[in-house]
This record gives C-alpha cells, structure tokens and sequence, in this order.
C-alpha cells in the first residue's frame, strides 16, 4: 500500500472514530503545561484528564498532534527517523478500554489497514509486563522471540520527572527481515524503525519518584505520521517522504543543488533546513517569536542553525522565507494557520535571519580563528569567554558554536561560558540600578538576561529527554 501523508493521517483517524473516538484538533505546539517549553507529545494536552484535574467530555479521542522535540535536534538530518516538528497520531482512552483492546486496534490497523506483512513486525514490552507480553504471544499470535522485554529507559513512559507515566509496548517495522530471528536488536536502527508507542498509563510519579495508581487505567498512543510514511512510501528516510522532500528540494534549488545527487554532508544540511523550516512555520503559526528566552531562544537557534546550514551549501543571502511558502503550502490544509498568518511568519523570518546574517560573517571569521588556535593547543577546547563573545557580540548560540567545534573535534567550556553569562548579568544589573528603571525596553531586556541562564540549565532536564 502506497499512501501520501494525508492519506495516513485521514486513514488513522478515521480507523478510531469508527471505533468510537472524538477526532480533536491538535492542540497548539504552546502547551497549557507548564513544565514543558513545548508540546513534546500527543498525550500533553490531556495531561490534566489523566491527572483527574479535568473530568473528560469524552471517553475516547483521537489526534493528530504537531510536536517539537528538541532533544532530538542534534539527530535531525543524522537518523533517518528524527525530527524537531513532527506530527504524532494518537489514540487515547480516559478510563475506558486498556491493553488488550489497545494491543489489538493497534494491530488490527498496522496489519490490516497498512497492511504491513506481520512477519515484519516485533514488538516491545516493559521488562515486568507479563501481561502485555501474554496478549502479544496469545491473543495476537506473535512468536515469543519477537516480543522482546525492555528496560525502563525504552519502555516506561513519562512526559516529564514528575506526571502521568505508565509502562509501554512498542511497535517496530524490520527493513531486513531476510537477516532472520537470530540476532534481533531493536536498537539497531539499519534494520528496524519504532512506529507505534502504546503507552498504558496508569501511575502518577511525583517529585520524590515515588509511583501512585491514578484514578483511571488510561491508553495513551502515538504513532509517527513521518515514519509512517517512510515506510509506506519505501523511502529511505522521513525526510524522502511527501510531507518533507518538497522543501528540501525548495532549498537545493536555491542553493543550485540536485538533492538526489549530492553527497552525504550537503544531504544533511538539507535535511536541516527542511527539517527545520518546518519547525519554526509551525512555531511562528502558533504565536512565538524570537527571543532570548523560552521558547523564543528555541525558535532563534533553530533559524540561526538554518542560515549557517543555508551558507554551507552555498546559499548567498536571505533565502528562509522562501523555503518557508513551500513548508506552507504543505502545511496549510491541515493546519490552515500557517497560511492564515504567512505574512507574519515571513516577516518574522526575513527579520531574524537578516539580524543574524548582518554579524555571521564577522562571527564566522572570529570563530574559524578559534578553531584554528585551538586546535594547535594541547586542551582543544574554545575558552568560555570567547563562546560568550560569538554569543553576545555575533549572535552565536552557545549549541552553535558547540556544534561548528565538535566538527573539528574540538569542545566548548560551557561552564566557563555560563560564569561569563553571569558576569555580564551582574555587570547589566548593577548599571539597571542606577539608571531609569522605569523604561521599559530596559526592564525587558534584564528580564531576557535573568531568564535566558534558566533555559541553558533547562536544556539538561527537558521532559522530552526523560522520554528516551
Ligand atoms: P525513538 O526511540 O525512535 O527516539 P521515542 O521512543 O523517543 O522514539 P515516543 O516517545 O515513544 O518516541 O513517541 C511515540 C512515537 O512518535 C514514536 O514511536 C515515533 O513514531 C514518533 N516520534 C518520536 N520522536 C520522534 C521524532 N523526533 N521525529 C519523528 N517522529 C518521532
Ligand atoms: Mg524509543
Ligand atoms: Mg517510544
Ligand atoms: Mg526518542
């Protein structure tokens, strides 16, 4: 079975209305949460259904729900199967039915729906399940030696240290089936793809760990439309599917390059601006712009990291809000935002990447003389004071500028970069005390100054992270 991307998610989510699910729209990539900066995954918008904080209108719903996860940035482009912004379908059931019905909707679409061949397919379980496992191996007949038990890491699901979390079983297609049943390892991602994750949600864990049973069983699902795509589409990667190759065939043109034919670096820079083009439509669509701060820095970096991605393949100039039409124009039916506020995406790109483009240049030179000092030194690492310089003068994000380092195998003093964020904040707090307080774009920017360390320390613990 060939489908286009809509195709899947229209096939998804009408397999669970049939079957008695509320289709929702996504909820914004805004969360109402708190604790997490975006919306990391399907489940997020009925964190408080599953707490018992919001009684459930329905029993049963289903989506199709934008996602960034920027736990993921440094595999963009790297695997074959990770983005930032990628649309997770679900399936959910507050209280209602619970693993063995979720076990075999999930099946029965996989297999009957896709029609992907079962001899393709192995499953995972949380190590302690033996129930799960027992429903795979005698209710849906899959041999025991394709279930395979997994530790917490892989297989107990949480949004975040503390919440909703429950063990999981996993669903994975095998590209390689003719390698045979002898030696198979799920994490090796040549062979086999996770597509499915049916998380069977059922504890809280507060701050000390510690795991109560909610009110409710509750199913929590989330299928990647991408990957499913990919492997539908028989392409080698997410990127190659119909929901992301037209925009990086957008950015080869510009860049005056034929995608299918370059080689394997230049591959990933495009699939970095696609990837990331999309991400940050998405991002603007939903309300944010960039700062230095939140969500806001999140978006920055992520534009920031396609300009340098843009001159790596040879692109002069402003170039994003073009690649960007074409991520609209894929993005606009189901998600009619995007064109509904094109002109304030647009803009909002064209002036962040000419603000950024304006000390590139500059910044680059700088930081390529780094790179050459420092790799004739014995540390081979860029002293914090400098990474804090490419920051606050260039506009190098500090991941940046570790990432530009670690392609010449060299490191960042990050400690040494967040003492000299410190003394820049102080030295900015005492001059704030003795001039007009009361102005306030200078309020504002102390404000960014206090709170853009919080996020640096964020980047450590995001929720999403826990998630792996
Ligand atoms: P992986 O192990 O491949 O990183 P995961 O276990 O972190 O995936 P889950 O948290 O279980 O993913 O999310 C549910 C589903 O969402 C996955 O099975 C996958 O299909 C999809 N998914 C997760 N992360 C990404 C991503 N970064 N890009 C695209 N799809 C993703
Ligand atoms: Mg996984
Ligand atoms: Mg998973
Ligand atoms: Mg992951």
């Amino acid at each position: 079975t060939t489908m286009t991307g809509a195709e899947i998610r229209q096939t998804f989510l009408e397999f669970y209305a049939a079957r008695g699910h509320a289709i929702k729209p996504s909820a914004s990539l805004v969360p109402e949460d708190p604790t997490v900066l975006l919306t990391i995954a399907g489940m997020l918008p009925f964190k408080p259904i599953f707490l018992g904080q919001r009684p459930a209108d329905v029993d049963r719903a289903t989506t199709s729900q934008k996602c960034i996860r920027t736990n993921d940035i440094e595999n963009v482009g790297r695997t074959a199967r990770h983005h930032t912004f990628f649309e997770m379908l679900g399936n959910f059931s507050f209280g209602d039915y619970f693993k063995e019905q979720a076990i075999a909707w999930a099946w029965e679409l996989s297999t009957k729906v896709f029609n992907l061949p079962a001899e393709r397919l192995v499953v995972s379980v949380f190590r302690e399940d033996d129930d799960a496992f027992a429903i795979w191996r005698d209710q849906i007949g899959i041999p025991a030696h394709r279930i395979q038990r997994m530790d917490e890491a892989d297989n107990f699901w949480t949004s975040g240290p503390t919440g909703p979390c429950g063990p999981c079983s996993e669903i994975y297609y095998d590209f390689h089936p003719e390698l045979g049943d002898d030696h198979i390892d799920l994490e090796d991602d040549s062979r086999f793809i996770e597509f499915y994750n049916l998380v069977f949600m059922q504890y809280n864990r507060d701050a000390e760990g510690n795991l109560t049973p909610l009110q409710n069983q509750n199913i929590d699902t989330g299928l990647g439309l991408e990957r499913m795509a990919q492997i539908l589409q028989q392409v080698p990667n997410n990127y190659e599917t119909d929901l992301i190759l037209p925009i990086i065939k957008t950015a080869a043109e510009l860049a005056g390059l034929d995608y299918s034919k370059s080689d394997e670096k230049t591959k990933v820079s495009l699939k970095v601006i696609g990837d990331h083009v999309r991400a940050v439509v998405h991002m603007i669509a939903d309300g944010i712009t960039a700062s230095n701060v939140g969500r806001g820095y999140i978006l920055r970096r992520l534009i920031r990291r396609v300009v340098r991605h843009g001159r790596l393949i040879g692109i002069e100039g402003a170039f994003i809000s073009k690649v960007a039409e074409s991520a609209i124009q894929l993005a606009e039916e189901p998600f009619p935002n995007t064109r509904q506020r094109e002109t304030v995406i647009k803009a909002e790109l064209d002036r962040e990447e000419a603000r950024f483009l304006e000390t590139l240049e500059r910044g680059e030179k700088l930081l390529t003389d780094l790179l050459n000092r420092e790799s004739q030194s014995e540390t081979k690492q860029i002293a914090g004071t400098d990474a804090f310089v490419l920051y606050d003068t260039y506009g190098f994000p500090l991941e940046l500028t570790q990432e530009i380092a670690e392609e010449q195998g060299l490191s960042v003093d990050v400690a040494g970069f967040e003492t000299a964020m410190e003394e820049q904040r102080q030295r900015s707090k005492d001059a704030h005390e003795t001039i007009d307080l009361t102005v306030q774009g200078s309020l504002d920017s102390l404000a960014e100054h206090i709170h853009s360390t919080e996020f640096l320390g964020y980047k450590d613990t995001t929720s999403a992270s826990k998630v792996e």
